[in-house]
């Protein structure tokens, strides 16, 4: 069973992430995390930005290894992904993918942060190379 770190971000029922999002109704931009004023692009109102589900494809924008943190964990890297959908994203590195490349395809998949005491997995989503529609195997 999974759970998720951050349930208003996203539903860990389904195989792959997908997050939470909210668009807007009269111009279609989309906003993650959802937010709860109205749209920032043309000024509909807070009604106006409808849930939706918003897939994790992208191309990585920027990478960063993060060696010191305060929790203590192991080094990791973060990565910045601009998703087709249009927002521009942050998560960690899943620890499974390659390295990731500012330029290469991207998408989520759940990674298991800890085990509760309920035995359930605490997961969020975590960017894994994805394979490229031109090839490039970089
Ligand atoms: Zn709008």
């Amino acid at each position: 069973m999974r759970t998720a770190i951050h349930p208003r971000l996203y539903d860990p029922a389904p195989d792959d992430p997908v997050l939470n999002c909210g668009q807007c109704a009269r111009c279609g931009r989309v906003y993650f995390p959802p937010i709860g004023i109205g749209c920032e692009n043309c000024g509909a109102p807070a009604e106006s930005l409808v849930p939706r589900a918003l897939p994790t494809a992208g191309v990585v924008f920027a990478v960063a290894e993060v060696n010191v943190n305060t929790q203590g964990t192991k080094p990791f890297s973060v990565a910045e992904v601009v998703l087709a959908a249009g927002p521009l994203i942050r998560a960690v590195v899943h620890p499974a993918s390659p390295p990731l490349h500012i330029g290469d395809q991207a998408r989520a998949r759940w990674h298991v942060v800890k085990r509760n005491d309920a035995g359930a997995d605490l997961v969020e989503p975590a960017f894994i190379k994805s394979a490229s529609a031109f090839g490039d195997s970089r």
